[in-house]
């Protein structure tokens, strides 16, 4: 819009100040100056023409603004009310999502099923028989179709490891669950696995799923909604707050899930694999230079982090678990 005004503006001031011109003294004494002055009043009513669209742009511009300003940024009660409303349906919503089966097998399930079959005799069968355990705990009396175990391999060239090899997770979609397990894990203590998959284990289940649903969906569209219907500097306030209940809700779920396990297993167990989770992070910051490390720090701290501090973690075991 601006860019349309600027040329209207400066064309009146460029016309206006041709407008006494007409009346100087060496415009009088001219003898053609007479037929000049029909196209100065033809020009004089342009600029009256222009700078009256001008103005009716300016408004219309401006009523269109507003119009936009209202509908568009600052939105009316409902809406908002039904935008929370809506983030509440996707938040419960997405659980049912991952949950829904297909008819056939999914092709990675395939995959993860002959994968499974080459796992007798690669790792200790007491580890194998618990983890299998634990996935038979994962999936009965509830939607969850099946579960397959995926060890994950060792890539590391460094001497300390830290990857995917040394941590577990569960990956879920369409009714399935692939329960995955680094490859030193798993050849370790089978107490360190058992108690790492147990904690695994609760982040499918019951309520905790829902409540990393819910919490996942207002870390990102809350936020969105946020900046939509909260007007500027109170916006700041309000995101920082939505930020602290989000981590909130995920550390009380972490938290949960290490004393769940340790009630499965023992609290020693749990704790050895708190500690085993920190010492792979610290040896994997430690290859870092200091400006990395320090960065990773800062922006950590800045984003709350979705896992509780180990300490946190430590002391929760320790008085909840028992
Ligand atoms: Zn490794
Ligand atoms: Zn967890």
């Amino acid at each position: 819009m601006l860019s349309v005004i600027a040329p209207l503006t400066s064309t009146i001031g460029r016309r206006t100040r041709t407008k006494p011109a007409s009346t100087s003294a060496s415009a009088h004494l001219r003898p053609t100056a007479s037929p000049r002055r029909a196209p100065r009043k033809i020009t004089i009513l342009n600029n009256r023409a222009s700078a009256s669209s001008f103005v009716k742009a300016r408004c219309l511009v401006s009523s269109y603004e507003r119009l936009y300003i209202r509908g568009k940024i600052v939105p009316r009660g409902w809406e908002v009310a039904a935008a929370c409303g809506l983030l509440l349906v996707l938040a419960v919503a997405l659980p049912a999502v991952l949950r829904a089966g297909k008819k056939s097998e999914p092709q990675w399930a395939r995959a993860a099923a002959v994968h499974e079959q080459s796992l007798s005799g690669r790792l200790p069968a007491a580890t194998l028989g618990l983890a299998r355990e634990i996935m038979a705990a994962m999936t009965a009396g509830t939607r969850w179709r099946g579960s397959f175990l995926y060890i994950s391999r060792c890539t590391e060239e460094d001497d300390v490891h830290y990857a995917t090899c040394c941590a577990a997770g569960t990956y879920a979609r369409g009714g399935r669950l692939l329960v995955i397990l680094g490859e030193h894990l798993a050849a370790g203590p089978p107490e360190l696995a058992v108690a790492v998959l147990g904690h695994e284990r609760r982040h499918v289940s019951g309520w905790r799923l829902y409540l990393y649903s819910l919490a996942a969906v207002a870390s990102v569209w809350g936020l969105a909604v946020a900046g939509w219907a909260v007007p500027w500097p109170a916006l700041l306030l309000v995101a920082a707050a939505l930020r602290v209940v989000t981590t909130a809700l995920f550390w009380t779920i972490e938290i949960s899930c290490d004393v769940g396990s340790a009630r499965d297993t023992s609290a020693g167990a749990m704790l050895a694999a708190v500690d085993y989770t920190e010492r792979t992070r610290r040896g994997e910051r430690a290859l870092w230079p200091s400006w990395k490390r320090r960065a990773v720090i800062v922006l950590t701290c800045l984003a709350w982090p979705d896992h509780p501090p180990f300490i946190m973690r430590r002391a929760a075991i320790r008085a909840l678990a028992r």
